[in-house]
């Protein structure tokens, strides 16, 4: 006789994992070597840009600020170094965004997550944040030594504590402090700063700054990057395999033996692999992870392990790089007795850095060929158009003229439209009135209303385009914009 099994039998609780896991805290161990040094190379790089980089000062003239990097929001303009973006010129942004994801792109397809592991802001501060740490309360060991402890706290360990978390802090803040300084002039945001005279948004950006930096570096750590960024996901979408990633040379390593047995079994003559088991690699990763389980979505691919293992495979004079940047290929290629290939140039790191050119050079050439004098006209929609007492027909437009350059233009205003028609700007009356002509300061823009009126013989019968044209008449500069005179 069949038995009716009720679904909920076959399954108990033991079938699944509890739904969080507990974060094991890591203790990463100092090491030194190749990696680390650049490690600290960008690290010292990246720091000093970001900290430093509001107190540079160039001169763009009288009455212009002196910040070489200033995004002045109250006047809606984006100042780096020689380049002076204005809200009109929003592409450029929309240009660096593209570069900067292809150079994302480009870097995943060439070295895997070199951005995760030398470059992102949360790597360098929290590698920063593991400096101090060691720096006050020791290595590894040692902090997993005072960490177990159940002794009473003494004073001496209180005073560590203390002291690591003032540091901690003390980074934060200057990391939110430096934050608020590419928005106002530096040196004058630090007085007012310090005598509690900033406006009030600065204060908030600061404390919001050394908060999420504090927590992010201090305790989150390696959790942002395994639960918290999208990146990991989608880098390994992208990736394929040709990318050189943080590889344990299995075919080297394999199998695992310590240094004394693997020492007798060469003597005998016997394949020994060169990994002895210790664990350098592990203890000096910053997520925790072994390199030896293969690729792993926790890898930042740091390449600490690489140094750690180096220096192991030194003391015990074997080949170094048993972990390395490599790919799959070449393993499979070593084992078949044949040598590694490395293929950097392939159609997808050509396509993206074909790319980066392409929006670069176009960034460029729009830079150096930037106008600085504009126009922008807007026709009015409610009356489009108005038939006057005479038969004349009048089509009224908003001006807006941009003067981008350093001094005070005058600026004369042409239209071509219907025949014989005439134009007047409101509130200007010109000495030459077929040819109005106003003064827009420097740096600035000047809206005006500008009247286009077609006389009865020439009216149009329908929509024609009216060209404007505005001239600088010191320099000769032209700018010109079209839109359309209509009939009622
Ligand atoms: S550091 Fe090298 S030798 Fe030591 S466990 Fe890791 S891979 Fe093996
Ligand atoms: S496994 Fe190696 S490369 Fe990956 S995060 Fe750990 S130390 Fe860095």
């Amino acid at each position: 006789m069949n038995k009716t099994v009720n679904p909920n039998e076959l399954t108990s609780d033991d079938d699944y994992g509890p739904l969080y896991a507990a974060r094991k805290k890591v203790y990463p161990q100092s090491v030194s070597g190749t990696f680390r040094r650049i490690k600290w190379g960008l690290m010292a790089f990246c720091l000093g840009v970001y900290y430093f980089l509001p107190f540079v000062r160039w001169n763009r003239g009288l009455g212009a600020p002196s910040q070489a990097v200033l995004i002045d929001l109250p006047n809606s303009r984006f100042y780096f170094f020689f380049i002076e973006l204005w809200p009109q010129e929003v592409y450029y942004f929309t240009g660096l965004l593209i570069i900067a994801a292809v150079a994302l792109f480009l870097m995943n397809s060439i070295g895997g997550r070199i951005w995760c592991g030398y470059l992102c802001p949360q790597t360098v501060w929290t590698d920063l944040f593991y400096a101090v740490e060691r720096l006050i309360e020791g290595d590894r060991r040692e902090r997993m030594k005072k960490d177990k402890s159940s002794d009473p706290m003494k004073l001496e360990r209180i005073s560590e504590i203390v002291l690591k978390h003032s540091i901690w802090l003390l980074i934060a803040w200057w990391t939110g402090g430096a934050w608020v300084l590419y928005f106002n002039d530096a040196p004058t945001l630090v007085k007012e700063l310090v005598t509690f005279q900033a406006p009030m948004i600065a204060y908030i950006w600061i404390g919001m700054l050394t908060a999420t930096t504090y927590v992010l570096a201090g305790y989150m750590r390696e959790q942002v990057c395994t639960y918290m960024c999208p990146w990991p996901r989608i880098q390994a979408a992208l990736t394929d395999e040709w990318a050189l990633n943080v590889t344990y040379r299995y075919d080297r390593g394999e199998k695992r033996t310590s240094v004394k047995k693997a020492a007798e079994l060469r003597a005998l003559g016997e394949q020994v692999g060169d990994c002895v088991d210790c664990y350098q690699c592990v203890a000096v990763c910053p997520t925790g992870i072994d390199i030896r389980n293969g690729p792993q979505l926790e890898c930042i691919q740091c390449g600490l392990c690489i140094d750690a293992c180096d220096n192991v495979m030194t003391k015990i004079g074997r080949p170094t790089r048993l972990i390395g940047y490599d790919n799959d290929i070449n393993i499979h290629r070593r084992q078949e007795g044949k040598p590694p290939i490395y293929r950097i140039v392939r159609p997808r790191t050509v396509v993206y850095s074909a790319i980066i050119a392409a929006v670069g050079g176009i960034m460029l050439y729009t830079l150096a060929t930037r106008s600085l004098l504009d126009v922008n006209v807007l026709h009015d929609r409610n009356p489009i158009a108005v038939k006057l007492s005479d038969g004349s027909i009048r089509n009224a437009y908003t001006v807006r003229l941009l003067n981008k350059s350093g001094y005070d233009r005058v600026i004369a205003i042409d239209a071509q439209g219907p025949v014989n028609s005439t134009i007047h700007v409101i509130g200007v009356d010109s000495v030459t009135p077929e040819r109005p002509m106003i003064v827009v300061p420097r740096d600035s823009t000047s809206e005006l209303r500008l009247l286009v009126t077609a006389p009865a013989e020439s009216n149009p019968e329908k929509s024609i385009p009216v060209r404007f044209h505005v001239t600088d008449i010191g320099l000769g500069e032209v700018a010109s914009t079209t839109d359309n005179f209509v009939s009622p």
